[in-house]
């Protein structure tokens, strides 16, 4: 290690114990944290700065290769993405998040949704296969627009890029002369980092499209001449096992969309040829030897450049930490994990993005919507997050800043003037299904209880809609036994043999209900004053009103319960008895 280095290492660690100081005292949220500092590293740094000056803005940047169905862990990157590039925009900063398919990049292996006449394709640029589905141009297409069209839907505000077309547009022209110019140096760097004898060390760092059979991941370039700027090529049989080459031999220019660079060359080649600033990834890029890694060192030694946050010329830093939905019953019910796509049939975009926004990138999100704590809690945190932003709750300086910006960050679309009537998401589950589903009989009842005005109207209405939508969802798909129930229509009281103390005491509870208007908590202290009155004991009162109501001897809170049944249909089951 040179002096130098030595020297920049200790400045970089003194920075960042720097910044943890600041950042506790200033109590900024994650992605506010990262755009300053993001802000802060261009402003110092000449190559940066000049970089943002031509480009006209911050580039935010995330690349994704179209495959096939696309993992919900890859989700995770877009909304960090997202909310750093807003997060900059809020200081005032021009930032850009560009979101690129890498639809050059080869098949490699079989989709497991196609069928094997799907396999002659092996081998050839995404973008240069038919789409499975029609109405697509081409099989990445269609893969991406799959996750590309929930973005507004989710709040994602990205600019959508294809990679093949920026190498078609030259875009890497400059990075690629530089880097077959200076092939010997890559392949030291790639020795350095994994060994001599590895394959990467002996090659030519390009993968040219055969002319004659289309090929990328068959070919191997023999020659390149700097002079007349022509890479030679041949396709053959034995570069990969998964895919077999023409034969043919041919000599082409490197550039405009001729070929492309090996992932690892590429990605680095990105970032100096874009000017890009931020770029995460799943940690799985960010381990020693990783391809982050490698490009950290390459950007350096090659084009004396610096690599995008978070990492610095000579760290890696680290990427964000794995995102899964499901737990085990999901993942192995389809053999695979749940896709973007499908996370918009679990969860509302609000609630994704509280759920992704929340915890720092590097903490580990495993969402289980099948575990009834897991979901409730999530919405109830929410819940508290606007109360907290709308003052309603309150909450130390800390707190208060905090929350209200998870919140701010989380909502999609405008944030309305005044708290949205909340329906925790326990409680709407039990008005819709006493309502049997049915929205404008749920909307009924809260407005019986005064739990909702009178009059409900726009946003208000349409709030409420989607909290009982969640509620039917959750309990039609999700939601364990204990949460579910199917209210009586008739008993058959001879069965039952109700004892004649719990028969009176609901008797009671009817004439009490009959009496006047009742709050949950006045009416759970008067059902103990009826049991105390009848020497009953509160458990079997309990026992039998549950029974009453819905065949199972435990059930939601009794009076907050009873008082959304309401005391018509209360008073028809008793009567029955
Ligand atoms: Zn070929």
């Amino acid at each position: 290690m040179s002096k130098d280095k030595n020297q920049d290492l200790k400045q970089e660690k003194r920075k960042k114990s720097n910044k943890r100081d600041k950042s506790k005292v200033e109590h900024n949220h994650w992605a506010d944290q990262i755009a300053s500092e993001v802000k802060k590293r261009v402003e110092e740094d000449p190559k940066l700065k000049k970089a943002v000056k031509e480009t006209g803005y911050y580039l935010i940047y995330d690349e994704k290769t179209p495959s096939g169905i696309i993992h919900v862990g890859s989700g995770r990157g877009w909304v960090i993405h997202d909310v750093v590039a807003k997060a900059m925009r809020k200081i005032g900063i021009n930032a850009k998040f560009v979101l690129s398919s890498d639809d050059i990049d080869p098949y490699d292996k079989p989709n497991k949704e196609l069928d094997e006449s799907w396999n002659k394709y092996l081998g050839m640029p995404f973008r240069n296969i038919p789409s499975p589905v029609e109405g697509y141009e081409n099989f990445a297409e269609y893969y991406f627009m799959l996750c590309v069209e929930k973005f507004e839907e989710l709040g994602i505000e990205a600019e959508i890029e294809s990679t093949g077309e920026q190498y078609e547009k030259g875009v890497f022209n400059k990075a690629i002369k530089t880097i077959l110019d200076n092939h010997k140096k890559v392949q030291d760097v790639y020795k350095e980092m994994y060994g001599d004898d590895v394959e990467a060390g002996k090659k030519i760092p390009f993968n040219v499209i055969c002319e004659n059979c289309g090929k990328i991941a068959t070919t191997l370039s023999t020659d390149w001449d700097p002079k007349t700027e022509m890479i030679s090529y041949e396709c053959r049989k034995d570069v990969v096992e998964w895919a077999s080459g023409c034969d043919h031999k041919g000599k082409i220019s490197p550039y405009n969309g001729n070929g492309k660079f090996p992932w690892k060359v590429e990605w680095p080649a990105k970032w100096i040829s874009k000017g890009v600033v931020c770029e995460y990834a799943g940690k799985d890029h960010f381990t020693k030897g990783g391809s982050r890694s490698f490009g950290v060192k390459l950007c350096h030694e090659l084009f004396d450049f610096p690599p995008p946050y978070p990492s610095t010329r000579f760290m890696t830093g680290k990427g964000y930490e794995f995102f899964q939905i499901g737990g085990k019953k999901m993942s192995t019910s389809k053999g695979r994990g749940v896709s973007f796509v499908e996370m918009t049939k679990i969860l509302p975009a609000n609630l994704i993005r509280f759920l992704l926004i929340k915890p720092r990138p590097n903490a580990v999100i495993d969402f289980d919507p099948y575990d009834d704590n897991n979901i409730t809690f999530l919405y109830d945190r929410y819940d508290k997050a606007e109360r907290i932003y709308f003052d309603i709750d309150k909450a130390d300086e800390k707190e208060k800043k905090i929350q209200s910006r998870i919140y701010e960050l989380s909502y999609v679309g405008e944030i309305p003037n005044k708290i949205p009537t909340q329906i925790p998401l326990k409680f709407a589950a039990i008005v819709i299904q006493i309502a049997m589903n049915n929205e404008e009989k749920a909307i009924e009842i809260l407005q019986n209880m005064k739990h909702l005005p009178e009059k409900l109207e726009g946003a208000e209405r349409h709030s409420v809609l989607q909290r009982l939508n969640d509620a039917k969802r959750w309990i039609n798909k999700f939601a364990s036994d204990n949460n579910k129930f199917q209210l009586n229509e008739k008993i058959n009281a001879s069965e039952l043999k109700f004892d004649h103390k719990v028969k009176k005491a609901l008797q009671l509870v009817v004439k009490r209900l009959e009496e006047k208007t009742w709050q949950d908590k006045e009416l759970h202290d008067e059902f103990y004053k009826i049991c105390e009155k009848l020497e009953l004991e509160n458990k079997e009162f309990f026992k039998g009103a549950y029974i009453l109501l819905i065949g199972k001897e435990k059930g939601p809170l009794l009076a907050k319960f009873v008082l959304a049944v309401g005391l018509d249909k209360f008073r028809d089951l008793v009567k029955q008895l």
